[in-house]
């Protein structure tokens, strides 16, 4: 019943795709002589020979920290590949539509134009919730992924269970909610478990963020078993290098440090919002579940500027609808936020 659900969804041509068979996948036995995959046979690198495609070992860690099945656990090059990979799974280019609720993260709107998709944006509302009502005044049999992002980036709030519970039950296509800042919101605020009951709702995570390894590369979705294995099948083979591999199952076996940082990373973010809040150029801080903070200023172009003078860079979104005279600013160590304070305090 899912299956069908989600067969109807993906582009038909995809369902039949015979996908490119590597070495490794048509040999899965123990062997000790390796003459089928035209590698190097001399081992003077640990990487000689090509990585596992399917990333077993690495996607069970994640199945048994999510507490999760291994079938419902897809690995990737950061998020940004699985972002692409949906579009790609079930857009047919020129005829179906994404929608996206503005202001989020851009990579949505980007993915979907490359695979030649119509980006329906609709507004999040003035507490930057998703507007269920245009949502699906809006969508159609054509409305194929709807992305939600939860912390949203840059707004740095979580969308209301309510809110994503109605579009699970009433949008046509496949529910993405991205939590890339998750870890930054305390216990029980993932979606996760809400996949049991929905096979249409996709998870986003990530290592680059609470994780610190942004430079590995290494995104995760988690969905339906069909979903994931059609995603696998039409990702490129070999798309986790081995050392990535191998370095994201190390910080995932870290997670006494993992939490340490996140802790003091969320107290530092309530810290720096007391702080900011008593400056006189500041006029709100938004409440962040995140590791950044979305401020509104008086005049957000000279405080970027001075800023700037100071070797600090921030984001400026304050030319984004919405977001007139706001930065978003990351939460950084304890002495980072301190310089960061110091020089908003200081004379212009
Ligand atoms: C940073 C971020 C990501 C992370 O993308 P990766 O490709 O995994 O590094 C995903 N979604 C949002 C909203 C982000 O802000």
């Amino acid at each position: 019943m899912s299956r069908l659900l989600i067969d109807r969804l993906v582009q038909p041509h995809l369902l039949d795709l015979q996908p490119y068979a590597t070495a490794r996948h048509e040999f899965g036995g123990r062997a000790e002589v390796f003459l089928d995959a035209n590698e190097n046979p001399f081992p003077e690198n640990a990487y000689n020979r090509y990585p596992d495609p399917l990333q077993v070992t690495l996607r069970n860690k994640l199945a048994e920290i999510k507490n999760l099945r291994l079938e419902q656990v897809f690995t990737g090059q950061g998020s940004d590949e699985a972002i692409d990979l949906l579009c790609r799974l079930v857009g047919r280019p020129g005829k179906d539509e994404v929608l996206v609720c503005q202001p989020t993260y851009g990579v949505y709107a980007i993915s979907a134009a490359i695979q030649h998709l119509r980006v329906k944006e609709i507004p999040l509302t003035a507490a930057f919730q998703p507007d269920v009502t245009a949502i699906l005044k809006h969508s159609g049999p054509q409305s194929k992924l709807l992305f939600l992002c939860s912390p949203n980036n840059p707004t740095g709030n979580l969308i209301e269970s309510d809110r994503l519970l109605a579009l699970l039950n009433a949008f046509p296509g496949l529910v993405v909610v991205d939590e890339a800042y998750i870890d930054f919101a305390g216990p029980g605020a993932s979606v996760l478990p809400l996949l049991a009951q929905y096979p249409k709702l996709v998870v986003l995570q990530t290592l680059s963020k609470a994780w610190g390894q942004a430079g590995l590369r290494l995104g995760m979705a988690f969905g339906h078993p069909r979903i994931v294995e059609l995603m696998q099948r039409i990702k490129a083979p070999y798309n986790l290098a081995t050392p990535s591999q191998q370095l994201a199952l190390q910080a995932l076996q870290s997670e006494d440090v993992f939490t340490e940082q996140t802790q003091l990373l969320v107290r530092e973010r309530e810290r720096l919002s007391k702080a900011l809040n008593g400056l006189p150029e500041v006029l709100e801080v938004f409440p962040s579940a995140a590791n950044f903070l979305l401020v509104r200023f008086e005049d957000a172009k000279s405080t970027y500027d001075k800023l700037l003078e100071k070797g600090i860079i921030v984001r400026d979104r304050s030319r984004v609808a919405q977001l007139e005279n706001c930065l978003r600013i990351t939460v950084g160590t304890p002495q980072e936020n301190q310089r960061l304070l110091a020089t908003l305090q200081s004379a212009p």
